[in-house]
């Protein structure tokens, strides 16, 4: 058995505490992803075995998976560990950063983040955090989708209740903030968009203090400047109005794709290419945003999909005639099978789960390697336990999280 040592943390997720580690089998450097009060009770201790199964599953270029899961330290257990490919930074700190952002960059990071949202449709999978700090970046400007603390999957029965504690406020999708019981993944479509806005201008498009202003703000810009004053629905007399007051006001709004003028304004080197796209994202009706594959399609993404592939993939092949070749002929491909959940139904108790993540460790989940184990002698180990989630993330714990 080797050991692996903590070095130093780098990270809290809405869930958990990553640290920088080396893996001793092949001195690559990783990300240790500590998971603590796993078992506290049965909806979160379903949730990690749900976030360790798809980080398992998931074998796609643009999509955070797993190199290893590693064995508990304690017994009985209350904390989990995943092992998963190290990222230089996010999306959230580049923007908030100096750094420069061409338009290269952008479609570069556009197309590989349509690209691993349509895998993850693809699977069924709704992510339903998607926001910059989820997006984590390399240095040569790779991008994978991280963080499936909150994700499940679609739900085909329109009666089933989901909630609708998901997603960052300035990210969620007009359905969510105005109640929707059942959602697809036009919510994650939505959160594209807003992301891409962002890219393009450096600064949070809806970025509201409350739902009910968040609402609005997304209202003002894409219905109330589209139609005439005369029509023009006042917020200023409706201020007082709740959410629920709110959703039936907004039950009349046009239902159609704002036009690509509405965008020009949000960012000085907004192009019509770009302002087009985003108004096929940004739609007030989920029934008619775009999908990934859908998007993917837009002439915007042509040069990105272009550049990833010359230099960044590991999909494609230079043929004799020196034409470049995706291996299975596609360039966004799905994934081989769908996410498969069922096994969910068998996990009525908190010891249910608990034998289920054993069986999945002893399972071998990332293949066959030399066993790892954390060093619990290592001088940093102490501070590795204390460390915990540092901020709260507003989960509701019942068991209508679902
Ligand atoms: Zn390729």
């Amino acid at each position: 058995i080797m050991e692996i040592e903590a070095d130093k943390p780098i990270g809290y997720g809405a869930f958990g505490v990553v640290w920088a580690v080396k893996d001793p089998r092949d001195g690559k450097q990783v990300a240790l992803k500590k998971m603590p009060n796993v078992f506290h009770n049965i909806m979160s201790a379903k949730r990690v075995l749900r976030e360790l199964k798809m980080l398992c599953y998931f074998n796609h270029e643009n999509v955070l998976s797993a190199v290893d899961v590693l064995p508990p330290v304690d017994s009985p257990y209350e904390e989990m560990y995943v092992i998963t490919q190290l990222m230089h930074t996010d999306l959230h700190k580049i923007i908030v950063s100096q750094q420069a952002l061409t338009t290269d960059h952008i479609r570069l990071f556009l197309y590989q983040i349509l690209r691993g949202v349509k895998y993850l449709h693809g699977a069924r999978i709704l992510h339903r955090d998607i926001k910059p700090g989820n997006l984590l970046i390399n240095s040569d400007c790779r991008l994978k989708i991280c963080d499936f603390g909150l994700a499940r999957l679609e739900e085909p029965d329109e009666s089933k209740y989901m909630t609708q504690e998901v997603v960052t406020q300035y990210y969620r999708a007009p359905e969510l903030l105005l109640g929707a019981r059942h959602y697809g993944n036009a919510v994650d479509i939505w959160s594209i968009g807003c992301i891409f806005a962002e890219l393009l201008s450096r600064r949070i498009l809806f970025q509201a203090n409350s739902p009910v202003t968040q609402i609005d703000m997304i209202y003002n810009l894409l219905v109330d400047s589209n139609v005439a004053p005369s029509q023009q629905f006042s917020h200023r007399s409706n201020s007082t109005l709740d959410m629920e007051a709110r959703a039936q006001l907004y039950q009349s709004v046009s239902r159609l794709p704002a036009a690509p003028s509405t965008f020009y304004h949000l960012a000085p080197n907004m192009t019509h290419e770009a302002a087009h796209l985003i108004s096929r994202l940004l739609v007030w009706d989920p029934s008619k945003r775009v999908s990934c594959t859908e998007a993917l399609r837009h002439i915007y993404l042509r040069e990105g999909r272009l550049r990833y592939h010359t230099s960044l993939c590991r999909c494609c092949c230079i043929t004799a005639e020196g034409i470049r070749h995706a291996a299975d002929h596609e360039f966004e491909a799905m994934p081989d099978m769908v996410f498969d959940d069922s096994y969910e139904d068998d996990l009525r108790t908190v010891d249910d789960v608990r034998n289920a993540v054993t069986d999945f460790i002893n399972s071998q989940p990332c293949g066959r390697k030399a066993p790892l184990r954390i060093n619990p002698n290592s001088a940093v180990f102490p501070r590795f336990v204390a460390s915990t989630v540092a901020h709260s993330h507003p989960v509701p714990t019942s068991s209508k999280m679902a």
